[in-house]
């Protein structure tokens, strides 16, 4: 028998994708996956739609991707089946998409201090859910600034530190494994060597990440040469972390295709073994 096919990391509309979750299930079991995690930036507002529509044959693991940083370097961390009513985190959750709305307001004032056709009610139809960049980028390819999504991710734009780039909220690190694993979830780093974004952490966070509760680390993923897969996996391993794989599918935001990078069942099998805060549906 062949090997389930496992896709740990999704955006939907509640955050900056663009497939609803509703939808994004069935697009899954067609793809072939067997198992899905929806990870929306900072939220888990998706997951109810996500769960209803849930089509026999896929099996879905609720999670999240928390914005977060260290040393003042961003990074993100996924959390998987955590309890959504564990309130010390939901609090920090809810500050960070509070804060989103204030920095995309403030990066949508710098535009326009420029003359740049986006308004801020644009930016707001755009967005379902959690506000990010992806919905200002999307504004400026509507106002025909900018060809593609990705094209506004440059310095001359919105890319980080870019011409009209604004901070976030960001938890410390530590700080949000802690809460992850206090809410019963299981934490994984997420794309800790995509190195095209912007700065990324030394293995010396990762280090410290693991003492905090850390329980894996997301090595297949489309923004990771294959030099910071094999220096990602050697790591894992000294770590005693597990490692998964995952598509990061933004739906029309990106060009990655769901299940483009997989995990293993035995990895899937251990996060799940491992978290109390939830079952996987
Ligand atoms: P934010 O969380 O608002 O700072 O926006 C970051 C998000 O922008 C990431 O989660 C990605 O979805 C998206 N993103 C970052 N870099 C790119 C890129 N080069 N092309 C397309 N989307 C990107
Ligand atoms: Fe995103
Ligand atoms: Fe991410
Ligand atoms: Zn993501």
């Amino acid at each position: 028998m062949p090997g389930l096919k496992i896709d740990l990391h999704t955006h939907s509309t509640a955050s900056d994708g663009t497939t609803p979750p509703e939808l994004l299930v069935r697009e899954a079991l067609d793809s072939g996956l067997d198992a899905l995690a929806l990870t929306d930036h900072d939220t888990t507002s998706g997951w109810d739609a996500a769960a209803e529509a849930l089509p026999v044959g896929l099996r879905l693991v609720r999670g999240a991707e928390i914005s977060c940083s260290r040393n003042g370097i961003s990074l993100h961390l996924l959390a998987y089946l955590f309890d959504p009513a564990y309130a010390p985190l939901a609090d920090r959750m809810r500050e960070l998409r509070e804060s989103r709305v204030n920095r995309a307001e403030q990066m949508v004032r710098m535009l326009v201090a420029d003359g740049v056709p986006v308004t801020w009610e644009q930016v707001r139809l755009l967005a379902d859910g959690t506000v990010g960049r992806p919905h200002i980028a999307q504004a400026l390819v509507q106002s025909g600034l900018v060809e593609s999504v990705a094209d506004a991710f440059t310095p001359e734009w919105i890319g980080t530190h870019g011409r009209y780039w604004g901070a976030k909220l960001e938890l410390d690190v530590v700080e949000a494994i802690g809460l992850v694993e206090e809410a019963g979830g299981v934490a994984v780093f997420a794309h800790p060597g995509a190195s095209s974004r912007g700065r990324t952490v030394g293995d010396d966070v990762i280090v410290e990440m693991a003492a905090a509760g850390l329980v894996g680390l997301e090595v297949d993923h489309p923004d990771h040469t294959p030099e910071a897969r094999a220096h990602l996996n050697r790591l894992a391993q000294e770590l005693g972390l597990l490692t998964t794989g995952s598509s990061d599918f933004h739906g029309r935001n990106k060009t990655v295709a769901l299940g483009a990078h997989l995990t293993s069942e035995d990895a899937y099998g251990a996060i799940l073994a491992r978290a109390s805060g939830l079952d996987v549906l």
